[in-house]
């Protein structure tokens, strides 16, 4: 890393802990080397040791590139907050970022895919795959299922308030930190929920079923 060097962590439990607090990352590769074209793509995936998993239709454009185990660069990004200075020049964000390099590979076996499946479900909702339908043998055919071995990674993290110049700080321009928070919102039952359908524990409080 070479800007900002300072600001970067090569530790697999900071890369790991800030991939495993990302919703979404962003895949980049090119497709197609004879047309170069570049392409970025957001996606969920799920982390099992030093193995990210992604996942997708068998469609996929991206999904297919993939499989064909060209050069990839996955990326997470996490925000923490808005860092007003004094000067446009030193407003920053203050965040936890992981750059992963490699390539992809597919997952064939059953058991794999399915434990794969399940990491990525736990990772957008813990709780939830024990909580709703299997995969059939039919939707399993229509999923694609890739691991990148997370061996090649860097962490980049910046923290604290602006860095405005002695010259600066005399200003009456208001600097600071404004904390950001992705935030729960009150759940919206499915309109066709049955009648009864218990809430699990990790649906907000929200409005109740209406009778179909
Ligand atoms: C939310 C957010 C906002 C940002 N906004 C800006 C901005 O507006 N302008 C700006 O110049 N930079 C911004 N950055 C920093 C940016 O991500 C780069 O780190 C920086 O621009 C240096 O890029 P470079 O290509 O010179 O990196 P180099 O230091 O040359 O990177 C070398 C290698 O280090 C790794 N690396 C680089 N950046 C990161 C990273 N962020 N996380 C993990 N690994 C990394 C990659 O593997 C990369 O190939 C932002 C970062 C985040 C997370």
């Amino acid at each position: 890393m070479r800007r900002a060097p300072e600001r970067g962590v090569y530790d697999t439990d900071a890369i790991h802990a800030i991939l495993d607090e990302a919703l979404v990352c962003h895949v980049g590769f090119v497709p197609d080397p004879d047309d170069g074209q570049p392409y970025v793509i957001p996606t969920i995936h799920g982390r099992d040791g030093d193995t990210l998993y992604l996942h997708g239709s068998t469609a996929s454009r991206m999904l297919r590139a993939l499989a064909d185990e060209i050069p990839l660069c996955v990326t997470v990004t996490l925000v923490d907050a808005l860092v007003l200075a004094r000067s446009a020049f030193h407003q920053t964000l203050n965040y936890r970022s992981a750059v992963i390099l490699g390539r992809a590979a597919r997952v064939t076996d059953a058991d794999e895919r399915l434990r794969a499946l399940r990491v990525i479900s736990e990772r957008v909702l813990p709780g939830r795959w024990a909580d709703c339908r299997p995969p059939t043998a039919g939707e399993l055919r229509q999923t694609t299922v890739l691991s990148v071995v997370i061996s090649e990674a860097s962490a980049k993290m910046r923290d604290g308030h602006a860095g405005d110049p002695p010259a600066d700080v005399t200003l009456a321009h208001w600097a600071g930190i404004i904390p950001l928070h992705t935030q729960v919102g009150g759940a919206q039952p499915a309109p066709d929920l049955h009648v009864g359908t218990a809430v699990p524990d990790y649906v907000p409080a929200g409005s109740l079923p209406r009778r179909i």
